[in-house]
């Protein structure tokens, strides 16, 4: 079975200011990439286009009030904090992006393809019932989550590997047993939220697991948590389809952030997650674009580790910027494995409580 992309040239359109972090040449690039790679040729690779969120698939995640803010600002421009202004038209592309995300649900469930990457912009992650933040408008993520759960799938496992704190995702569904929001972040870093104790409330106790990453962490690192938490975790869940809020920004060449995972790395990670699907999920895995910011050396290759992974390709085409390795060298730090094992005991601590395989 093939790997289906979500892509389409409106996600080009958005634009917060020509030098803001999130900007077209994020995708431009990585679609460059892609293109002389020749993944487009492959078989087992099929392109497939999104189409437009409904309002009603938007008001499953998000309050009406919101929704008109948005809607209205959105015609004449506007504002939501420092680093998310609502450009003239976001709302349009918002809800392509969104609508992105459930068309990759959507090709996966009918089981067109295998899996599917969702190359969209904006992203979600941040954006909360009430209000977009931190880059996102609508909560891509949740939005498909919902729609899934909608059509018969019940336990749905999140990981949100983006070097940011999953905030929004995370309050969307703190309360919600049926979806289990694990995230890894690099702390401290924007939102400053997602401690291993902030672990669910009522019926969601033990369903959100926050794993905070010290900056220096590596691709040893990520494996770590790999073991000892997430698989564990997801042997004892039980997963029915798996969906990835995939952040490149752990990329040890990425600007706003201060972790050192290479394009490697996140392709094994990915074929990680790969083998999780297939063992539990018939292979039905889902992965949202959310941030990665270095845009040129790092995120077309991340994004190429990525998609590689999940179509089972030889991984051997990954490429590191080679001049960058002395700044891989910079920025993995040897203290942050000494660091990331005792988060791994505190999170295993918290959570002895709900799983099994902690206590
Ligand atoms: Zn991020």
């Amino acid at each position: 079975m093939k790997t289906g992309i979500v892509y389409h040239e409106k996600y080009l359109d958005h634009e917060q200011s020509p030098t803001h972090p999130e900007r077209k040449e994020r995708l431009a690039y990585t679609m460059d990439q892609l293109i002389e790679e020749g993944i487009f040729d492959n078989p087992s690779i099929k392109l497939v286009e999104p189409y437009s969120a409904t309002i009603d698939d938007v008001l499953e995640v998000h309050t009406k009030e919101y929704v008109e803010f948005l809607m209205r600002e959105s015609k004449k421009g506007g504002f939501i904090d420092w680093d998310t202004n609502i450009p003239v038209g976001v709302f349009e592309i918002a809800m392509l992006s969104a609508g992105g995300a459930i068309r990759a649900g959507e090709v996966v469930l009918e089981r067109e393809v295998k899996n599917c990457f969702a190359m969209i912009r904006p992203p979600g992650h941040h954006a909360k019932p009430y209000i977009g933040a931190g880059f996102c408008y609508l909560n891509n993520m949740a939005i498909m989550v919902r729609w899934l759960q909608k059509r018969g799938i019940r336990r749905i496992m999140i990981l949100d590997w983006d070097a940011h704190h999953g905030d929004g995702t995370q309050e969307i569904f703190y309360d919600d047993d049926s979806v289990l929001f694990i995230s890894t972040h690099q702390m401290p870093l924007y939102p400053g939220t997602g401690f291993p104790y902030e672990c669910g409330t009522g019926r969601g106790e033990g369903y959100t697991i926050n794993i905070p990453l010290p900056p220096g962490t590596s691709d040893e690192g990520y494996m770590m948590v790999l073991d000892e938490i997430i698989k564990p975790v997801a042997e004892e869940f039980q997963p029915e389809f798996i969906a990835v809020s995939a952040g490149q920004d752990n990329h040890f060449t990425d600007p706003i952030t201060g972790l050192a995972l290479t394009a490697r790395g996140y392709a094994e990670i990915m074929r990680s997650t790969v083998e999780l699907s297939e063992k539990y999920c018939d292979g039905m895995l889902v992965a949202v674009l959310e941030g990665g910011y270095s845009v040129e050396s790092a995120l077309p290759y991340t994004n190429l580790g990525i998609i590689s992974a999940m179509a089972g390709l030889d991984l051997s085409c990954i490429r590191e910027p080679l001049n960058y390795l002395p700044e891989l060298k910079f920025r993995r730090k040897e203290s942050a494995l000494i660091k990331l094992e005792r988060n791994i005991d505190e999170v295993k601590k918290v959570h002895s409580r709900y799983w099994k395989c902690f206590s």
